[in-house]
């Protein structure tokens, strides 16, 4: 889809890049030439993951053990990351979600989940954007997101704040930073199975979660897909999109507004269409 070259030479640091989506993304942009920065709270994570694209790719991958939710570890983290060299791209994937009933949750709860969404995608947002603003240099900021950023989520309450509010942040400061260069776009996911994903997401004691009948496409989302997108995004070929967030959810969310009366019409046979007409017809007269 790409040209081999497409990143070459981007310093590109992906939070939460040592697991799921993130690892992924590290794959894609190492294949295209990029230099990688992966962050996260686990090093031994960080380390396999490391280890395991530099054998694919040939390029060194640069491993920083950090919590996004302290700010003065991410401020640490970025003057070392800079010591090396600067960023040209940032990509907010770290991220933390799980289900419960809103009434339960407890302070700790929700803001464990804010915290790292959207404090720390700030965070990380901020310490990139001031040394790209004090060095004259332009840069990219990439959000992962979820479609829950548009629509909400019953049960993932806390998530689906946090991501509107990185949405928010990515859309005041395309504004506020664009004369320096600097662009903020975002990918609202729908279903991509990841261990972290399905571990929090899709408990065995929650049917609906087993089937796709809730996704226009009937199938869940492949990581390359979602690594291309994301490589397109931070490319300079997309240098002129900015404060947008992109949807790749195979029209989940589409689905959802058609209500369970649309996926039933999906299924019907010509006799069911046929017997509905002559119904409606016959009630017009
Ligand atoms: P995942 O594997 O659980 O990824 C989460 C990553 O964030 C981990 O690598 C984790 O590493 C890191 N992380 C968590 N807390 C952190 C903290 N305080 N500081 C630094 N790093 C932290 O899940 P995933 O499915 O790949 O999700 C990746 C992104 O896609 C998330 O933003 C998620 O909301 C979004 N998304 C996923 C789906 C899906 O279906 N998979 C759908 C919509 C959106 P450590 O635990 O080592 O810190």
């Amino acid at each position: 889809m790409f040209r081999d070259d497409l990143l070459a030479g981007q310093r590109i640091l992906v939070t939460g890049g040592g697991t799921g989506l993130g690892r992924a993304m590290v794959q894609r942009f190492a294949a295209l030439g990029a230099r990688p920065v992966i962050l996260g709270r686990r090093a031994d994570v960080l380390a396999d993951a490391a280890r395991e694209i530099e054998a694919a790719h040939g390029v060194a991958v640069e491993t920083h053990a950090c919590d996004v939710r302290d700010a003065g570890a991410v401020e640490a983290c970025f003057d070392r990351i800079w010591a090396n060299g600067p960023l040209d791209t940032l990509v907010n994937n770290a991220a933390g979600n799980f289900l419960a009933r809103s009434e339960t949750l407890s302070p700790r709860a929700f803001d464990a989940v804010v915290d790292i969404v959207l404090k720390g995608g700030a965070y990380c947002t901020m310490a990139a954007g001031r040394r790209w603003i004090a060095a004259g240099r332009p840069g990219n900021v990439l959000c992962i997101l979820t479609q829950s950023a548009l629509t909400g989520a019953p049960f993932k309450m806390p998530s689906a704040v946090a991501k509107a509010g990185v949405l928010s942040m990515i859309r005041s400061l395309a504004v506020e930073w664009g004369p320096h260069g600097i662009r903020l776009v975002g990918i609202a996911p729908g279903a991509f199975p990841t261990p972290g994903a399905s571990g929090q997401l899709a408990p065995s004691t929650l049917a609906g979660a087993q089937g796709n009948e809730d996704i226009a496409l009937r199938r869940t989302g492949r990581l390359d897909e979602l690594a291309d997108l994301a490589a397109f995004l931070v490319s300079p070929q997309a240098g002129y999109i900015t404060g947008e967030a992109i949807v790749i959810d195979g029209g989940k969310w589409l689905q959802g507004a058609a209500g369970p009366g649309g996926v039933e019409m999906q299924g019907w046979d010509e006799a069911r269409w046929a017997a509905t007409r002559a119904e409606t017809s016959r009630r017009q007269k």
